[in-house]
């Protein structure tokens, strides 16, 4: 029996871990919580010293921090390896964000092209151990790809409920070639989610939406890895894009609990970025988070096109450990942070542009403060959404311009490279 157990953040009743359980009897999310002398007795020298080791659990970046991830046996562990992803510095981001001191952790080379491989690794072994058949998702694209990638590794059966015509093809094809049974609901994001619980509770289906406290363990490694790559020297931000708030609650988690356990020697602050036509705990946070309101989500990040996100209670408590703080910015914004991102080398899709676009925001703010250390999230790959690259912002030229048809003589070509080089 392990020392772990789920407790809901509401009543604070318990359950065990090794029963299928998708929330509190009294309706709240549930989070995974073990004794706080099971972080604070290890030392980040345990991590670092993994980073040498060749073995499949060391070598992720989710599992080398396993003993605060979910204790399994070995042979219980759908493992990619996933995560080890790299921090980048580029100084024409500096430049245009205002932010000298700024690194992009780039979760889009997660094995399936988002982070939600973090918290599916954990989601599926969980599913493995309760020896469940078959795993179920809503989603906008990615966790449906992740989902049925470790689905697929693990033998599982994956049923994934996407919104009828508003995902990238690129993201459902994903999910289609490892063999997910895919439905499109006649409805948006929230109907979907709406349904894939009802469908899990009728049919003892492993449920893995953020809802899952699995996934939200998997992706506190996020910020784990960001603190060991900068050499346990915590910065003063973190700054991620915010949809259904799982993230911002795995990332402020992680943050406390490496804090409370003393791997370092001070706190840094969320910052959660929503876009402005999908922002309801923006809203909510300038309301004091007096208010929850649910809004009809528009935006071209569609991996954060939702109006009710299901973390809420969790991302908000978040926001207030870390005294961080919520922003929005405009699908425009957006657009032009991911062509800063994309033509710096990086490249991210949509949604992952919004840290960018946050960060600088925050900072001609005043928020983010001139010599403050700032890391943005880049949370999903380029080719997650190939078709934004052709959605020209305001006042750029559209991207499509670059191509040229030419003849095949070689004074064509040259001639159509006038004034490029
Ligand atoms: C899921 C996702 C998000 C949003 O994360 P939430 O946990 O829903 O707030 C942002 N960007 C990308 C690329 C994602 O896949
Ligand atoms: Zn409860």
């Amino acid at each position: 029996m392990s020392d772990e157990w789920l407790e809901c953040i509401g009543c604070h009743a318990r359950y065990r871990v090794d029963q299928i359980r998708n929330g509190c009897d009294c309706g709240n999310l549930l989070s995974l919580e073990r004794p706080k002398e099971a972080l604070s007795a290890l030392a980040p020298a345990l991590f670092d010293a993994r980073l040498g080791r060749r073995d499949p659990l060391s070598r992720s970046g989710v599992w080398r921090f396993r003993e605060g991830v979910l204790n399994l046996q070995e042979g219980q562990i759908v493992c990619h390896p996933e995560g080890g992803t790299h921090l980048y510095r580029r100084l024409a981001l500096s430049q245009w964000a205002g932010i000298d001191d700024l690194d992009f952790k780039h979760e889009g080379e997660n094995p399936t092209g988002s982070f939600k491989d973090r918290g599916m690794t954990v989601a599926v072994s969980q599913a493995v151990r309760l020896g469940t058949k078959a795993v179920a998702c809503a989603s906008t694209g990615n966790t449906s790809s992740s989902l049925a990638a470790y689905a697929a590794q693990a033998k599982r059966r994956a049923i994934v409920l996407v919104p009828s015509g508003k995902i990238s093809m690129s993201k459902m094809s994903q999910a289609l070639a490892y063999g997910a049974r895919c439905l499109k609901v006649d409805g948006d994001f929230d109907v979907a989610m709406s349904l894939v619980r009802q469908l899990c509770e009728h049919l003892g289906i492993y449920l893995v939406n953020s809802v899952n406290p699995f996934r939200i363990e998997g992706q506190k490694t996020i910020a784990w890895e960001i603190l060991q790559d900068l050499d346990w020297h915590p910065p003063d931000w973190i700054v991620l894009p915010a949809g259904n708030l799982g993230n911002t609650s795995a990332l402020g988690k992680a943050l406390r609990e490496a804090f409370e356990a003393g791997w370092i020697a001070k706190l840094p602050r969320l910052a959660a970025v929503q876009a402005a036509t999908a922002n309801p705990f923006f809203q909510s946070y300038r309301a004091g988070f007096a208010t929850r309101p649910k809004v009809k989500a528009e935006t071209i990040a569609t991996a954060i096109r939702i109006g009710n996100p299901v973390s809420f209670e969790k991302a908000k408590a978040e926001i207030l450990s870390t005294r961080g703080v919520v922003t929005e910015v405009t699908d425009a914004e957006i657009l032009l942070a991911k062509r800063e991102v994309d033509r710096a080398g990086l490249g991210c899709e949509p949604a992952s542009a919004c840290s960018l676009a946050g960060a600088k925001k925050l900072r001609a703010e005043g928020i983010i403060k001139p010599q403050e250390r700032v890391v943005c999230v880049l949370t999903g790959h380029l080719l997650k959404d190939p078709e934004a690259v052709l959605q020209a912002a305001p006042g750029l030229e559209d991207a499509r311009d670059q191509i040229v048809e030419v003849g095949s003589t070689l004074a064509e070509v040259e001639a159509a490279l006038e004034g490029c080089l």
